[in-house]
């Protein structure tokens, strides 16, 4: 564009300071100037839109008035069409204003440019190539503690849950998932510990009356004379009862292992429950004694709670059983008590007590206190109270001193 601005304004000058020369001379300076540019025309006009010079041989003749309008207003005028740059600018002249416009093909500019954008696209991808080559490297180089990882995975299976990940710097996000995957870990091999000792308990203690069922019948067989068959029928009945007991119990503890949401949950009056569950335990052995005290009894509201019936009788017969079974006097004393939020169900007893070192352990599935070996159990009643009283987001606590009694308090959370 300056070019074709600088052969214009030449012409221009020439034309209007030079008095020697005219048109012509023009023309013929115009066409054999060093600098010509590929296809240049340069017109000059008065300012009364006449055209006074033209560097080609047959001018146009319409004049372009709009544009001549657009220089007289601007001064100066540049605009690309069709390849073509057009250059109108005003030259005031000793005497005289001009206005001049030029344009031509700008064949170098136009390589030029096509050369530079050639430039900036390679650049462009050679930049690429290279932020793609060095990204590559730093994410292998930051993912690589990842793979690290990874491979350490696949070596842990559920027979060696022991091994565990690098815990790296024990600071980064990476060492903080190790830990964590570990704590994970733990975890797991914690419940698989317990449910591999849970497996060989439950088939220890349905092989013991199992054998001792055995035993009895092989004796009885072998009494020729066939006496005492009432005695032995009595012992199997017992012993069969246990077992049947001991199923159940196992079966519960499978139930109360699901989530709330899985089962049949309805709004229970607590009272009705307790009352239920005493009078069932009574019909199981009627040398029991549960004697049941209201304090007060409170707003309809306070009185329901959401649970499931069933599994929250089996916790509370399971409480009170204990604590008749485990008592000379094969007495319960059952309390309820309310809170605003609360139902609180308190069942003691005067029995045998549980030492202060069992007192964290009975709720360990078939975890028996040396005390109460004497009685019958199997070890997984408490256990499967707890599970169905959290299950009812409620807690339990328990306060024992040997040969003085037990305590046991049930909270769960009421309308
Ligand atoms: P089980 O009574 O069948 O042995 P539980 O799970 O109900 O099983 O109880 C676990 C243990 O807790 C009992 O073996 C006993 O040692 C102790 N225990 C629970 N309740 C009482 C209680 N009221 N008095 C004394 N000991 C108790």
């Amino acid at each position: 564009m300056a070019r074709i601005k600088a052969n214009a304004l030449t012409s221009v000058k020439l034309l209007s300071d030079v008095k020697e020369v005219n048109i012509d001379l023009l023309k013929i300076i115009d066409k054999n100037a060093v600098n010509l540019l590929p296809e240049e025309k340069i017109s000059i006009y008065n300012f009364e839109d006449q055209l006074l010079y033209c560097s080609v041989d047959n001018p146009p003749e319409i004049t372009n008035k709009d544009l001549l309008h657009r220089i007289k207003a601007e001064k100066e005028v540049q605009y690309t069409s069709n390849d073509r740059e057009t250059v109108g600018f005003i030259y005031e002249g000793k005497n005289e204003k001009f206005i001049a416009i030029a344009s031509a093909y700008d064949k170098t500019g136009f390589e030029k440019l096509d050369y530079l954008r050639k430039v900036y696209v390679i650049r462009f991808f050679i930049a690429l190539a290279i932020v793609v080559v060095i990204g590559l490297f730093f994410s292998k180089q930051a993912l690589s503690p990842l793979t690290d990882i990874v491979k350490q995975i696949d070596r842990i299976t559920a027979s060696n849950l022991k091994l565990k990940l690098n815990e790296g710097n024990q600071k980064d996000e990476i060492s903080q998932l190790a830990i964590k995957f570990n704590k994970m870990l733990e975890r797991l091999e914690d419940a698989f510990e317990m449910q591999r000792s849970f497996v060989s308990n439950a088939s220890h203690e349905l092989r013991t009356p199992l054998t001792t069922l055995t035993g009895q019948l092989e004796v009885a067989l072998m009494n020729k004379d066939k006496s005492e068959p009432w005695e032995v029928l009595k012992n199997l009945l017992d012993e069969i009862k246990q077992l049947n007991k001991l199923s159940n119990g196992l079966l519960e503890l499978a139930q109360a292992n699901l989530d709330i949401s899985e089962l049949k949950i309805a709004e229970v009056r607590v009272d009705e429950l307790v009352g239920s569950a005493r009078a069932e335990l009574l019909k199981r052995n009627r040398s029991y004694k549960l004697n049941l005290n209201i304090d007060e009894f409170p707003d309809e509201k306070w009185l329901t709670l959401l649970a499931n019936e069933q599994l929250l009788r089996t916790a509370l017969i399971n409480i009170m059983e204990n604590g008749c079974k485990y008592s000379e006097n094969t007495t319960s004393e059952i309390t309820l008590k309310f809170d605003l939020q609360n139902v609180i169900i308190t069942i003691s007893d005067k029995g045998i007590g549980i030492n202060k070192d069992d007192l964290h352990r009975i709720f360990e599935p078939f975890y028996r206190s040396k005390n109460a070996k004497n009685y019958k159990g199997h070890g997984i009643g408490l256990t499967l109270a707890k599970k169905i009283i959290y299950l009812h987001k409620g807690s339990l606590k328990i306060q024992s001193v040997v040969n003085q009694g037990t305590s046991v308090e049930i909270t769960i959370p009421h309308l």
